[in-house]
């Protein structure tokens, strides 16, 4: 099956691609992590982008579709994968079908811009060794202290209320129209993040057939 996991960010999509990646054994394809793996492997795609990056420049959407067909190419691709990450808008979606790269079904996590807010702001990671908490689900045993190594725990610049607010408006400026493009072509579903996440792991394991 070859899957895009469409959520805003702090709705928990890292996670559950995770899951169906291990349970339909299929990768999970970051574009982050395939952009770093060309460029340090040096292919025609990665020193096109090393060659934006050097200059300053966004890596254009030709190039990372590029990585990313090459990517799919290969055997462990065979009986599909998750793209994490991308497309991010309509034009980037477009792009990747005039490519010939095909997509079977568009998963959204779906959880409320308040309810993101609330988990994002609870956040605490240690600043020594990156355990995460949460004040509220999953709050160290000392406030402020890692339960590991007893480092600081602290809020991620990514996870303060105003970055959070900005992120959420980039993904529904940007990416939420991804929803109708694909909703259009019949390909996309939905499921609701629920507040534990071995619930939402059910209802997404259930979205791509695997009945735990
Ligand atoms: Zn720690």
């Amino acid at each position: 099956m070859k899957l895009i996991l469409l959520g805003a960010p702090g709705a928990g999509k890292g996670t559950q691609a995770e899951v169906i990646s291990d349970a339909l054994k299929i990768p999970q394809i970051s574009t982050g992590n395939i952009l770093r793996e060309a460029v340090k492997n040096g292919t025609d795609f990665g020193l096109k982008a090393k060659e934006a990056m050097d200059a300053g420049k966004l890596v254009s959407d030709e190039i990372v579709i590029g990585i990313l067909k090459d990517r799919i190419a290969e055997s462990d691709c065979e009986n599909g994968y998750i793209l994490d990450g991308f497309p991010r808008t309509v034009p980037q979606a477009e792009a990747l079908s005039a490519m010939g790269i095909s997509i079977d079904k568009v998963l959204e996590v779906y959880v409320s811009d308040e309810k993101i807010e609330s988990r994002l702001s609870g956040r605490r990671v240690c600043e020594s060794c990156g355990a995460s908490y949460h004040i509220e689900f999953k709050p160290s045993k000392v406030d402020g202290v890692c339960d590991k190594c007893d480092g600081k725990t602290i809020i991620r610049k990514d996870d303060s209320p105003e970055v959070v607010k900005d992120r959420l408006k980039t993904y529904h400026d940007q990416t939420a129209p991804l929803k109708d493009y694909y909703g259009k072509l019949g390909k996309l579903e939905t499921v609701i993040g629920q507040d534990e996440v071995a619930d939402t792991t059910k209802l997404v394991l259930k979205a791509v057939g695997v009945n735990g």
